[in-house]
């Protein structure tokens, strides 16, 4: 999508002018791409028919040339039919109860533990999750596991097949202990069957939920709508979920989810890992649509994930030229906690386009890993101690060869080159001077 509407907005580069024919022009393409991305037709079309109007109507004299207003236009128009603003998640009741629907797959255990890890760490609450999945025990395992793992408490029972008295009882239990968010994860089926409908119907009914959420993958493309369509029948759902957009596909669901139920999205879900979690923002999708890169997740999702306190310890520890392969080994670990490096690589501007086909995930670290960790403490404080003998025991240690030791430390040596020249009178009066 982000290619084909880069391709739309460029044809009206080096123009002079907005016209009437370059604007129908660039809007078919915009529609094109639209279409090819799974909006619905309908959408796509009143989409451009406002872009249309407005590009037309906008006086020719501005500082921006007719390429940038018009991707301007397309921009704002994006976000608007994305719902404009950021639509809050109602978490003030004692206990607000949220459930959790959508198809088998889609999402909905990851999510439910994503959430209650976010609204645990960000919003302070006191969560309860409850697996409402009665038909596959792995389901219920999985959802136990997160728990442990994100430090949740898991309401499960493994004895019951009635999902509408294991919620009752799981609320009972949340009032007893204080929770005060409690996050119901329910069964999906591959597609839409009446049981399912019914099952969750009878579930939300009983339960009567702060608020419903419905979960569904963004790369199912106009199936996706269809799902969105069939559960706000029976739902009135507060709002939706899109999740794995960290794939290639860069949200036509969202674009046509919105206007088709005219529920807000709340969240999207980038990745496998419980950090991989944002709250939708339309301007930020529209950037991100757009190819102009997620700039501000990025930069806040960098900051979350970097202990402060550690960097200033490295800094400190660069400063003194003493930076060594301890200290490298915890900046790698700070670089992965930050979530999968594609999501993070997709948010910088243009490196979306320019790396789109290159594999960058954790797997880049591990040889590199691997080797560190077969050092001797004595060898990772003093690296120039590694000769031939050790490098062979090295490399046998942490299945690797003698040429990508030799590559690990000779990067490093030329690192520790650089900071030891910064660090220096002259690297800082350069430095002095490029900042100038
Ligand atoms: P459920 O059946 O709806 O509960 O779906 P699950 O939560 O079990 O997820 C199904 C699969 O999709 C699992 O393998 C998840 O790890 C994966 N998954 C969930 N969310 C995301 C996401 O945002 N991105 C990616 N890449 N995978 C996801
Ligand atoms: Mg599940």
């Amino acid at each position: 999508l982000q290619d084909k509407l880069d391709k739309a907005l460029h044809t009206l580069k080096g123009k002079g002018q907005i016209t009437e024919v370059n604007v129908a022009e660039t809007v078919k393409e915009v529609r094109r791409a639209l279409v090819d991305a799974d909006v619905s037709y309908k959408v796509a079309k009143d989409f451009t028919n406002t872009v249309k109007e407005k590009a037309l109507g906008e006086n020719v004299i501005t500082s921006l040339n007719p390429s940038q207003l018009m991707v301007k236009i397309v921009h704002d128009e994006l976000a608007k039919l994305m719902g404009g603003e950021v639509t809050e998640l109602k978490i003030d009741n004692n206990p607000s109860i949220i459930l959790v629907a959508g198809l088998q797959g889609s999402g909905k255990t990851t999510f439910s533990g994503k959430l209650a890890s976010f609204l645990k760490t960000k919003k302070n609450k006191k969560v309860l999750l409850v697996a409402g999945d009665v038909y596959r025990p792995a389901a219920i395992n999985q959802l136990q596991v997160l728990g442990e793992q994100i430090g949740v408490d898991v309401y499960a029972d493994l004895e019951n097949k009635n999902p509408v008295e294991i919620a009752q009882s799981a609320i009972a239990q949340a009032k007893q202990n204080g929770n005060n968010v409690i996050i119901v994860d329910t069964a999906g089926r591959l597609a839409i069957d009446e049981q399912m409908m019914e099952e969750i119907r009878k579930v939300h009914q009983t339960i009567n939920p702060t608020e419903t959420l419905f979960v569904v993958d963004s790369m199912t493309g106009q199936d996706a709508v269809n799902t969105a369509k069939a559960f706000n029948d029976v739902l009135d759902y507060n709002g939706v979920v899109l999740t794995k957009l960290d794939g290639d596909t860069r949200g036509g669901a969202a674009l046509t989810i919105r206007s088709v139920v005219d529920k807000p999205i709340k969240f999207i879900s980038t990745g496998e890992k419980m950090e991989a979690l944002d709250v939708f923002y339309p301007e930020r999708m529209a950037d991100r649509i757009l190819g102009m890169g997620d700039v501000v997740s990025l930069v806040e999702r960098a900051q979350e994930q970097f202990d402060e306190e550690e960097a200033k310890r490295l800094q400190k520890k660069i400063a003194k030229n003493s930076f060594d392969f301890d200290d490298f080994l915890k900046q790698i670990q700070q670089i992965k906690r930050m979530g999968n490096m594609k999501d993070l690589v997709g948010m910088i501007p243009g490196a979306g386009k320019a790396l789109k086909d290159v594999e960058v995930d954790d797997n880049a670290f591990k040889g590199v890993e691997a080797i560190i960790h077969s050092m001797t403490k004595v060898e990772r404080k003093n690296p120039n101690i590694i000769d031939n003998s050790r490098k062979k025991r090295i490399a046998a240690g942490s299945g690797t060869s003698l040429q990508e030791v030799n590559q690990l430390l000779k990067q490093f040596s030329e690192m520790g080159k650089m900071m030891k020249f910064m660090n220096s009178a002259n690297g800082k009066k350069m430095m002095e001077t490029m900042s100038k």
